[in-house]
């Protein structure tokens, strides 16, 4: 067995590999910013990460496994948050970190190893930050702050190829950049490894040799990742979105700092669009777990709705696929009662991992459970089937929550007809429909979406 991973550094699969002598793969996956509920873009990165995280153990073994992930609790975005509300910021990041708990023990995510927050690693940033501005790669600008220099290390931008496409880098960071910042920036593309202090601040900021201020948001990584995991760690990941700037950022101060390559693979997986678009308040198509919850739809259906496509491709959502998602998980349910009983028998579900070896092939993982399934050659095998679905972290005893006081045979037929519907097979949907009124419920449609009600007596 080995896992080979698409490296972004490199540009091609890779096996992933455990390099120190103890075996122990080192897995640093970046958190959330917690300032607002997460929407289910930012979840496809982290349940394609908890699939990950699931393969490696399966892999390199019980206890093999470091992951790490962090949550971004004080920036510009929380601490705008806390202002607007009047409230402490620690408030406000403490309710959308107990949220972001609460969704992913939804989502059967498995909690990281250690989950470092940024306000708890002041102390190990302001020491790299010194490391830095002693080798000569960072300097104070007049107002406090302190930057990376940029044209201090050699391989900047090895990771996004940024000097392949420097033309339209420059004129896009220059427009993102305020006519304050560039005038304390020697270069336009440095960045800020510290912040020093300014009104909008308020009480948030630490002390440190160069004054009163806050870490710059890539430094964060850069620490804990030095502190938990050591200076070369086997496996650093997150969204598409973080390979530049943050983890090109990153690189840069761990490198410097350290004198050692900071991560051996890089994983990126791409984005979650909604009905084709990028998902925002403004188009009304941003949507977090509680959305499609109140909608009737399961966790769980979620979860494998975002497995549906492969990380490294986008995934575009649609309400659709997570009707497609509820039966598929109907029908999981079905198989495994089938097979309750049975002892193990041979590794049949094995394609399963296979696929997932395979450059974390979700899709192709789940269509091996299916061919399996449909085979129906008769041999029972639950070990190897819940094996199969832990990997995945499919939990099949979470009920379908629309369903909670419907029978499982009910919401299974009402899950055909909608898909017979949808095919726009009308004779089998009424013919289903009649077998739902025939056992007490009608079934009401409206565009996107289906409710069960008992029939009056
Ligand atoms: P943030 O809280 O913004 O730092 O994002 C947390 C994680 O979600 C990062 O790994 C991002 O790359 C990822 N992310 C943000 N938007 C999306 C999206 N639309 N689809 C998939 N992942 C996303
Ligand atoms: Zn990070």
């Amino acid at each position: 067995m080995a896992i080979t991973l698409y490296d972004s550094l490199t540009r091609q699969p890779r096996e992933l590999k455990a390099s120190h002598p103890d075996g122990v793969v080192r897995f640093y996956n970046c958190g959330p910013t917690v300032y607002a509920p997460a929407h289910i873009g930012n979840f496809r990165t982290f349940v394609v990460n908890d699939v990950l995280r699931r393969l490696l153990e399966l892999e390199f073994g019980p206890g093999k496994v470091k992951h790490v992930r962090n949550l971004t609790d004080v920036d510009d975005k929380t601490i705008r948050r806390a202002r607007e509300e009047g409230r402490p910021l620690a408030d406000v990041t403490k309710q959308w970190t107990a949220k972001f708990h609460a969704d992913c023990t939804a989502l059967n995510c498995l909690p990281p190893h250690v989950e470092p927050t940024a306000t708890g690693y002041i102390k190990e940033q302001v020491n790299m930050i010194e490391v830095l501005m002693e080798k000569g790669n960072a300097y104070r600008a007049p107002d406090g702050s302190v930057y990376f220099k940029v044209s201090s290390f050699e391989n900047y931008g090895r990771l996004s190829r940024v000097k392949e496409r420097e033309l339209q880098l420059g004129s896009a960071l220059a427009g993102k950049v305020t006519a304050a910042d560039a005038d304390e920036k020697e270069d336009v593309s440095d960045f800020a490894l510290w912040k020093s202090h300014k009104p909008d601040d308020g009480d948030n900021f630490w002390e440190s040799p160069w004054g009163r201020g806050r870490p710059g948001w890539h430094i964060e990584c850069s620490a804990m990742s030095k502190a938990i995991l050591g200076d070369t760690i086997d496996l650093h990941t997150g969204g598409e979105d973080l390979e530049f700037p943050h983890h090109e950022n990153e690189i840069a101060q761990s490198e410097c700092c350290n004198g050692v390559t900071f991560a051996r693979h890089w994983f990126h997986s791409k984005h979650l669009l909604v009905d084709g678009k990028k998902m925002s308040k403004s188009l009304g198509n941003l949507y977090t777990l509680d959305d499609l919850v109140a909608k009737g739809f399961s966790p769980m259906a979620l979860r494998y709705a975002l497995l549906t496509a492969h990380p490294r491709k986008q995934l575009n959502f649609t309400l659709d696929s997570l009707h497609a998602a509820e039966s598929a998980l109907a029908s999981l349910r079905a198989h495994r009662a089938s097979l309750a009983s049975s002892p193990a028998a041979h590794d049949a579900f094995a394609p399963v991992i296979t696929a997932l070896q395979d450059d974390l092939n979700t899709p192709g993982a789940l269509g091996a459970l299916f061919t399996i399934i449909n085979r129906k050659t008769g041999e029972p095998d639950l070990a190897s089937f819940d094996r199969a679905l832990f990997v995945l972290g499919l939990d099949l005893t979470v009920a379908a929550a629309r369903k909670a006081d419907v029978p499982a045979e009910i919401t299974a037929l009402a899950e055909k007809r909608w898909a017979a519907k949808q095919a726009k097979d009308f004779a089998a949907a009424d013919a289903l429909r009649k077998e739902l009124a025939a056992a007490g419920w009608s079934m009401l449609d409206s565009k996107t979406d289906y409710k069960l009600e008992p029939l009056k007596k």
